[in-house]
């Protein structure tokens, strides 16, 4: 995953150790996953799904702190079960907690990988 901007070696560090694709599909469509601090703050935001232009917004510091990497990790999560509910039409504006357990659960899954 690449980063949008290298603040500080502490953020390249944290960015190595990420388990954070630069892409992904799901149903057919590629989707990216971008770095925008700048973005994310503006709007409040740890993450932001922009269906428009299939891509993921994350950031790596709010409000000027510098946030976990698992928290960065759990966001991606939690955008990727926005699109996917937006996809099959299960999109919902009171929806923010149902997302974030399916998100922190298949965060939770992925995490725990063994092989
Ligand atoms: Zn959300």
């Amino acid at each position: 995953m690449k980063r949008g901007t290298i603040i500080d070696q502490y953020l390249i560090t944290n960015f190595e150790i990420m388990n954070i694709p630069n892409t992904f599909e799901l149903f057919g469509t590629t989707y990216n996953v971008v770095f925008d601090e700048h973005r994310c703050n503006k709007e409040s935001a740890y993450g932001i799904c922009d269906y428009e232009e299939n891509t993921i917004y994350l950031t790596e510091s709010y409000n000027t702190k510098v946030l976990p990497v698992e928290s960065v990790e759990n966001t991606f999560w939690h955008e990727v079960v926005h699109l996917i509910f937006k996809r099959v039409g299960l999109d919902d504006i009171n929806d923010e907690k149902n997302v974030s357990v399916a998100g922190s659960a298949l965060y939770q899954i992925v995490k725990t990988f063994k092989y």
